[in-house]
């Protein structure tokens, strides 16, 4: 199947009761048993619940993975990684991380004695001057947040595994979704998502996976969610199965208004730079375009006049993006990274890469072009 027959098929057949053409809502904890351990194939659904297994396999379809998971939320599914590895293990990672990434691996699983490197995505050979013996893994997201570099994901996971084959490598793959990057068939072990995002695509709810296609590492996360406990419910599960499957044009719609964004931004006066992969300046275009197919509806941009309060009469003013946490709804959105995402970041790291006082990140929706174009328009007019 091509992708977009798997968005709606992947993975799917009709309940076989009744021949329900979509998975039903099976909003139980538990099975009836005939005989203590005889069941049709689930116990507590804590374990596995009929509607979530029915969106893990489309998410194991969509990412071209064998096995999917559906953690409660995008944190959690990166909490179960990290239960994948032992005190004293290192990691290396990039230094502009989504910031609860940043706040879990710093204020959560420091004082648990994993130990964090944080390279700058720039270089491939920053991973490599970075991986020693005690590395067991490396978690990338590209693009990132909320500067939309591009990291060269296969690049990076053939020369870590070369020099220490036992390494996994990891992709936050939120921004990007499988529409437009499949990192396991780039070589990666373990694809993560805040479904929350694109892949619910409507801002209903609050959603991890972790796509894998290896049948060890199956078994081992498959425990920890278990284990840990850290599940999605039957009726998210439903929502993001149905969001999964208009994901195609949805973000094809994404991509075309990101785009016409973008390039309107580069034009305006008021503003100084404008970051976006699918723009022939941005710096990493080249990769994005190697390993993307097309470059998404996340703009970032810095006003001209870099401070606060310039920024703040912008986000007061838009009246179609709304001002708000979060992204990858069909609704446009703004976001100010320095008090928002990244409120969390120590000020002195979070200018170091970047994230100034004007920065501000786009959520590009799916309405009509032109309204959007005239909405930045008057907000940057005042
Ligand atoms: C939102 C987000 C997360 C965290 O996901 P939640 O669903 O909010 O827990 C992780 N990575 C990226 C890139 C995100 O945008």
């Amino acid at each position: 199947m091509k992708f977009n027959t798997k968005t709606i098929h992947g993975g799917q057949k009709h309940e076989e009761s009744t021949g329900s053409v979509m998975t039903p809502i099976f909003q139980t904890s538990t099975y009836a048993q005939s005989s203590p351990g005889v069941h049709k194939g689930y116990e507590y659904s804590r374990g596995a619940n009929p509607t979530r297994t029915a969106l893990e396999n489309a998410f194991a379809s969509i990412e071209n993975g064998t096995h999917g998971f559906a953690f409660a939320s995008g944190l959690s599914a990166i909490d179960a990684v990290l239960r994948l590895l032992n005190p004293g293990d290192e990691i290396v990672t990039i230094s502009d991380l989504y910031g609860g990434t940043y706040r879990m691996f710093t204020q959560m699983f420091q004082k648990y004695g994993l130990k964090f490197q944080f390279v700058d995505i720039n270089e491939t050979d920053n991973f490599i001057n970075a991986v020693s013996s005690k590395t067991k893994l490396i978690w990338l997201e590209t693009p990132t947040n909320p500067l939309l570099k591009i990291a060269d994901i296969e690049e990076i996971t053939k020369a870590v595994k070369a020099k220490n084959a036992d390494i996994l490598v990891a992709v936050d793959n939120t921004f990007a979704t499988p529409y437009l990057q499949r990192p396991l068939d780039l070589g990666v072990d373990i694809v993560m998502h805040s479904a929350t995002k694109y892949l619910g695509g409507h801002s209903d709810l609050i959603m991890g996976a972790l796509i894998v296609k290896d049948e060890k590492l199956a078994k081992e996360i498959h425990f920890i969610q278990f284990a840990g406990g850290a599940i999605a419910g039957p009726m998210d599960s439903f929502l993001a199965l149905r969001g999964i499957k208009t994901l195609h044009i949805r973000m094809q719609r994404h991509c075309e208004n990101g785009r016409a964004v973008a390039e309107f931004l580069v034009k305006h006066p008021k503003i100084s730079e404008v970051f976006y992969p699918g723009l022939e300046s941005h710096p990493h275009h080249s990769t994005a375009k190697k390993q993307m197919d097309d470059f998404g509806g996340m703009v970032s941009f810095r006003l001209k006049d870099d401070c606060k309060e310039a920024a703040l009469q912008f986000l007061e003013s838009t009246k179609i993006f709304t001002l708000a946490e979060s992204l990858g709804g069909v609704e446009s959105l703004v976001n100010h990274s320095v008090t928002m995402t990244h409120g969390s970041m120590p000020e002195e790291e979070r200018l170091k890469i970047g994230i100034t006082d004007s920065l501000i990140r786009l959520s590009v929706g799916i309405e009509d072009v032109s309204d959007l174009l005239a909405d930045l328009e008057q907000a940057l007019s005042l």
